[in-house]
């Protein structure tokens, strides 16, 4: 079984080039004849197996020998010399992921529909995407190849779940040997070499909390500032997990946790300087407890994980507030002032008994072009926004100052996770079908979705659906947006 989730990987981490995807025109690619199709596979004699090994391996360099194979079987050996800095003008194909040698008995594949879409099912775990995109690897399966590239090629910082320093422990969450669990060495190989980590624990009531979530988390943090923050995240159950093995997170098991863990908070924030471990949004809420401050969470190390991002959107909301009300203040003021203007023009009209239009005072010189303000505008914005029915409260409140500020007639509307089940109501994981079946409860001239629970390379949702075929079932412009997206619309917002 781990030969099998294991060969694959290996097979395509070892495929020798990189594939071109696309060349920018008039680019130094372009002049050296590259085109799409062609494989870059040695670069000044070394192998290059992906783009990552592409960018580290030209880095900083002027004099080049690249080796390409044409797909007409040719290979092409390219003397190049370039400007410093002078880019290629290359697009690569994407990294194919490896994938875990894991059975972790949380696992999300374990908790999809059977029909969920194919890349629901892929458990990557893969050095390169943990340091490009922030995913999680246990480092339970990875190659001594991979711990060499991720030194020599400073593939810093690397995300890792550790859920528990108890070897036991992890073993039985992870589904290996503790042999295999055991990642101490290559931990500590990793930190010795200068490569930051992050670490994660999903939090399983019962399993991993407690004593041992403790134990972790100072286990971890003995390596500050090497080993740079932790993420407490609750496990999400579908309706299709049914491993008897796990419980499910409840608000007071939440409420527990959270005053377990605010008690090492402090005394981290003594004896480091920061929080370090960091508790899940989703676990304030479930506990029905506030958010904590933006100092809490100093640089939002972990936000990508669901750590913070709550309390950045209040945040940049209040500041939106702040900028309508000051905008709004002004214009009044404005409007003030242009009254005023234009009593005073009447009343020396008056006192001259002069009854002729005053061409500089003429009332299109006083009004603004735009009969109406920036303001009164944003009182034309009449729509829904769609999340997840954990949040959907908190935004709810916000949106609610919003139109008693601005007149403004926004909705916002919880919507139940249908597909997925189970006490799944994050925003993310929401999929075409929930939002249908919501869709006679929408108001307004237009409906926004959270733009993450569409694919990022591809228009296409969780269950398979594409984001245009949602669109035409909805008699409504659909608006795919992030919350920060969102507060830039409002702030730029102009009628058609
Ligand atoms: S949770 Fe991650 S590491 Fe564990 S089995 Fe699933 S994909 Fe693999």
């Amino acid at each position: 079984m781990y030969e099998f989730a294991v060969t694959p990987a290996v097979t395509q981490l070892r495929r020798p080039g990189v594939l071109i995807t696309e060349i920018t025109p008039e680019s130094l690619a372009d002049e050296l004849e590259l085109a799409p199709n062609d494989r870059i596979v040695r670069v000044n004699g070394r192998t290059v197996r992906d783009y990552l090994d592409f960018r580290f391996q030209t880095a900083g360099e002027t004099e080049l020998i690249l080796q390409v194979k044409k797909p007409n079987g040719e290979t092409w050996e390219l003397e190049i010399e370039r400007g410093e800095g002078e880019d290629f003008g290359l697009m690569f194909e994407q990294i194919v992921p490896r994938q875990c040698a894991n059975e972790c008995i949380f696992c999300f594949c374990k908790g999809n529909p059977e029909d969920a879409r194919p890349s629901l099912f892929v458990r990557d775990e893969d050095i390169r995407l943990s340091f490009l995109y922030g995913n999680y690897t246990t480092l339970s399966s990875i190659t001594e190849d991979e711990m060499k590239r991720i030194v020599e090629q400073r593939l810093s910082p690397q995300y890792v779940s550790i859920h528990a320093t108890d070897l036991k422990t992890r073993a039985f969450l992870l589904g290996v040997d503790e042999k295999r669990a055991d990642i101490s060495g290559k931990l500590e190989r990793l930190l010795d070499n200068n490569i930051e980590i992050h670490a994660q624990v999903v939090l399983c009531p019962g399993i991993n909390d407690g004593k041992i979530l403790e134990k972790t988390l100072r286990d971890l943090a003995a390596h500050y500032p090497k080993v740079v923050s932790t993420a407490v995240v609750p496990v999400a159950l579908t309706r299709y997990n049914t491993d008897e093995r796990l419980t499910r997170v409840t608000p007071e098991f939440c409420r527990r946790t959270i005053i377990g863990v605010e008690k090492m908070q402090k005394e981290f924030r003594k004896t480091l300087g920061v929080t370090f471990a960091f508790l899940g949004d989703e676990i304030y809420i479930k506990a029905d407890l506030p958010i904590p401050s933006r100092k809490h969470y100093g640089n939002y190390p972990q936000i990508e994980d669901g750590v913070g991002m709550i309390r950045s959107f209040l945040n940049s909301f209040k500041s939106l507030l702040k900028k309508l009300e000051t905008r709004k203040s002004k214009e009044i003021e404005t409007r003030a002032k242009a009254v005023v203007q234009t009593n005073r023009v009447v009343v020396e009209t008056q006192s001259l008994k002069i009854n002729i239009e005053n061409v500089r005072t003429h009332h299109l010189a006083i009004t603004p072009k735009n009969p109406k303000s920036k303001i009164q505008n944003l009182k034309s914005l009449n729509g829904t926004i769609l999340t997840g029915e954990m949040f959907a409260p908190i935004l709810a409140g916000q949106i609610e100052k919003l139109n008693s500020l601005i007149g403004s007639k926004l909705h916002v509307l919880a919507v139940p996770n249908t597909y997925f089940g189970g006490d799944v109501a994050v925003a993310g994981l929401l999929t075409g079908q929930d939002y249908l079946a919501v869709k006679d409860k929408i108001k307004g001239d237009f409906a926004i979705i959270p733009k993450h629970t569409i694919k990022s390379d591809e228009p296409i949702l969780l269950d398979g659906m594409t984001f245009e075929n949602l669109k035409t079932q909805f008699d409504m412009p659909v608006y795919d947006l992030d919350l920060q997206d969102l507060i830039k619309k409002i702030l730029h917002f102009s009628p058609q």
